[in-house]
């Protein structure tokens, strides 16, 4: 199949691509390097089937042709990250619907298969754990910037449905759930390249709030190996899907591990939320996916578990 993928040279979008063309695909890239990196795809370039281009979703004409050369788009690209997103409110509300108002408006016209990102964001300070993709999304109050990331993704996805809903368009939606790897930046606050920089580098590890906070981090191979199977998975046309791990740990727990797997000296401290990002900042007790309707269409089981994870991640930041 021909696959284009938007935001196909940041960190998820990179490790896509190289399983794509691994399966035999074309692969295609738009990416306007806001937080994607050149050197994600570097390695891709020589590749008879692999093409990328330099430039933003907003270019309409581009865009349109690129969606009319593919068999299916996944649609990556996105303003992400906590600290970017809580620092630079207006770009990831243009960027995150328009961009995907654009895709969906040309995907449409073609009836072209679109899988489109989400995240578990969207579930918000819902305590119902584990997050079930058709619960209620609880969401703060406007004045908090970070809930506008979440709102500016739960416009996409009822974007992405309503498409399919009265346009036919054959819309798959997914929610990430803090996947993580090698070649992700720890540059717009994502915890665990920054914990393993610090760890490596002699700094103090920065737990952010109290430390109780918990997540469950998804290897990007793991994610990776869901998004070929639902591309593949005529059922999961006008679905929403949690793709993610079970496994949940403490962010206090987390930084210890790391510093354990990297044999620092760090010292581990804290620091209040309105410090690390913003006055009032809300963040989530905890989430954790429920699988059940992944696991019961394609199977889908995570299978690199958050020790080997660390260990993956460390390596990759001493290589580099
Ligand atoms: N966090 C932290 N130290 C850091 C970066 C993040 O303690 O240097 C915390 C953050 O406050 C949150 C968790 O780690 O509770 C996960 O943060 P991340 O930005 O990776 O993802 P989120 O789940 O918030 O989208």
């Amino acid at each position: 199949m021909r696959v284009l993928i938007t935001g196909g040279s940041g960190f998820v979008g990179s490790h896509l691509s190289d399983a794509l063309l691994a399966a035999g695909h074309d692969v295609h890239v738009i990416d306007d390097l806001s937080t994607g990196s050149i050197d994600n795809i570097a390695h891709l370039k020589p590749h008879p089937n692999f093409g990328y281009t330099i430039d933003t979703i907003f270019n309409e004409q581009l865009t349109a042709e690129l969606v009319d050369h593919a068999d299916v788009v996944f649609h990556l690209a996105a303003a992400v990250g906590v600290k970017l997103i809580v620092e630079r409110p207006v770009h990831t509300i243009e960027c995150n619907v328009h961009g995907t108002e654009v895709v969906l408006r040309h995907a449409s016209k073609k009836k072209k298969l679109v899988l489109v990102a989400s995240t578990s964001e969207v579930y918000g300070k819902s305590t119902n754990v584990p997050f079930q993709e058709d619960a209620d999304l609880v969401l703060g109050a406007t004045t908090r910037h970070r809930w506008a990331y979440a709102c500016s993704k739960m416009l996409d996805e009822f974007h992405a449905l309503a498409y399919h809903k009265e346009r036919q368009l054959p819309a798959i939606v997914f929610r990430l759930f803090n996947t993580v790897g090698p070649r992700q930046t720890g540059q717009y606050g994502m915890v665990l390249p920054n914990f393993v920089r610090q760890a490596l580098a002699g700094d103090p590890i920065t737990v952010f709030g109290d430390g109780t906070q918990s997540r469950s981090f998804t290897y990007v191979g793991d994610v990776v190996r869901g998004l070929m199977a639902l591309m593949v998975e005529p059922r999961a046309i006008g679905q929403v899907f949690n793709i993610g791990n079970v496994e949940e740990v403490t962010i206090r727990a987390l930084a210890e591990r790391v510093k354990a797997a990297t044999g620092s000296r760090s010292e581990i401290v804290t620091i209040p939320y309105d410090q690390a990002y913003d006055a009032g900042f809300e963040d989530m007790p905890r989430r954790v996916p429920d699988l059940t309707r992944i696991r019961n269409l394609i199977n889908y089981e995570p299978r690199v578990q958050l020790d080997e994870i660390i260990a993956r991640v460390v390596e990759d930041v001493r290589r580099h």
